[in-house]
């Protein structure tokens, strides 16, 4: 689990909602085979300030030819 968003604020419990994003990027597919995908870390004390900050693990990464990053 993160330490920190990325405003600075503490992620303990009580104070981020975990949840999870299937996704195929890179990071993800090397995990191996089965779920794939980020677990996600929205910080709450941002959504007190009407910012919504989501965290992912492992960091997303778009794949190659994923169809919107033509040269
Ligand atoms: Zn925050
Ligand atoms: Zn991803």
């Amino acid at each position: 689990m993160p330490f920190l968003c990325p405003q600075g604020h503490p992620l303990k419990p009580g104070r981020v909602i975990v949840g999870w994003s299937p996704c195929v990027c890179p990071p993800c597919a090397e995990r191996g085979r089965g779920l794939w995908g980020h677990r996600t870390y929205l910080c709450l004390t941002c959504k007190d300030e009407h910012v919504t900050t989501m965290c992912y693990l492992p960091y997303h990464v778009p794949s190659e030819g994923a169809g919107y990053r033509w040269p």
